[in-house]
């Protein structure tokens, strides 16, 4: 045939089935002699095809625009899509690219087990003493303490009242008194006043006064207390109100390694002890002594980069195959080691465990 033949032959074909189609179709427009497509219904999963497909999905092919001259926008092209996606289904090919979020809940993470970043107000303590009601007594008879400034503390106070500490070598004037008066009574000092004063109190954490030492004298305006105990170098230490510590998933007893200070003395302290509960507020306490080492005063922030909860080292897991090396290089189980069954049981044979 020729190509004319062909064209009258496709001609007469089209005029046929016209004839036949619906009486809708051929109103519709004259030009048209197939049904009008049918927009199908879009996939369920937000308009992608499913990844079964094996194809990519573009409407346009089905549902014409009015518009012709309209570019697809945000659409890659339809034979790009199928060629990519038929190439990761056959293992071949760029693997997916992540959608955009999942990389930044990796760095979230990443984040919060590297480097959480949280910022603390810093609170100066200077030399203070914590007193028993017995000992309070003692230094100041019985009228209760004048509240000069309420601590961040909550409950806690600056009184108006002090005492003069003497020591082996020399004495310290106008010590605040914190109230109210507790269970002990309780000197807190930095190392410069322990070198004044002529003792070595140890580093301890408040209230754990097993270590604390006396040997100082309390002076007041109605009496003196010879310390047996109770004299501390207080440990740094952070306040954390127990929604904080939630927030963080800190806890009481952890230890923090924190950064203070900024410019030339910023540096970063280690082994900062976590005190939380009810009555914390959130408040990193340094003494005075630390504060002017890394350059800071009450207010400055500083940050917490790292912490750790001690005794909650990872156990390691041995499975029977690191029994099998260790009893060749002659190297015991670590201690604390958690066993695999089938390790308990070759660690049993080798003479290595006990029972
Ligand atoms: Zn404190």
């Amino acid at each position: 045939m020729t190509n004319d033949e062909l064209d009258r032959l496709a001609d007469l074909i089209a005029r046929a089935l016209l004839e036949r189609a619906p009486s809708n179709v051929r109103t519709h427009s004259a030009t048209s002699w197939l049904p009008a497509p049918v927009r199908p219904a879009p996939p369920e999963r937000g308009g992608e095809p499913p990844p079964w497909s094996g194809a990519a999905q573009d409407l346009t092919d089905v549902a014409p625009s009015a518009n012709r001259d309209a570019a697809p926008r945000f659409r890659a092209s339809t034979a790009e899509l199928t060629r990519a996606t038929r190439a990761a289904a056959g293992g071949k090919g760029a693997p997916p690219e992540r959608s955009g979020r999942e990389p930044e809940r990796r760095l979230t993470r990443q984040r919060a087990a590297n480097a959480p970043a949280i910022d603390v107000r810093i609170g100066v303590s200077n030399r203070h003493v914590h007193l028993s009601t017995a000992d309070l007594a003692t230094l100041f008879g019985t009228a209760p303490l004048t509240v000069a400034r309420q601590l961040t503390q909550p409950g806690q106070f600056a009184a108006a009242e002090s005492v003069a500490v003497h020591g082996p070598k020399g004495r310290i004037d106008g010590v605040r008194v914190v109230g109210p008066a507790r269970g002990d009574t309780q000197l807190e000092i930095a190392v410069s006043d322990a070198t004044a004063l002529g003792v070595e109190p140890p580093v301890a954490a408040s209230g754990a006064l097993d270590g604390s030492i006396g040997g100082v004298t309390l002076v007041g305006p109605a009496g003196r207390v010879e310390l047996r105990r109770g004299l501390i170098i207080a440990a740094r230490h952070l306040h954390l109100a127990p929604a904080d510590a939630r927030r963080w998933g800190l806890r009481d007893g952890d230890r923090l390694d924190v950064r203070c200070g900024t410019g030339a003395r910023a540096a970063t302290l280690h082994d900062v002890l976590v005190r939380s509960g009810d009555g914390h507020a959130t408040e990193l306490h340094l003494d005075a002594d630390e504060a002017r080492a890394v350059a800071v005063k009450t207010g400055d922030p500083a940050t917490i980069l790292a912490w750790r909860t001690p005794g909650a080292r990872k156990r390691a897991l041995i499975t029977e195959r690191d029994v099998q090396n260790l009893a060749r290089n002659g190297q015991p189980l670590p201690p604390n080691a958690i066993l695999t069954p089938s390790a308990q049981d070759r660690a049993r044979a080798l003479g290595m465990l006990d029972r």
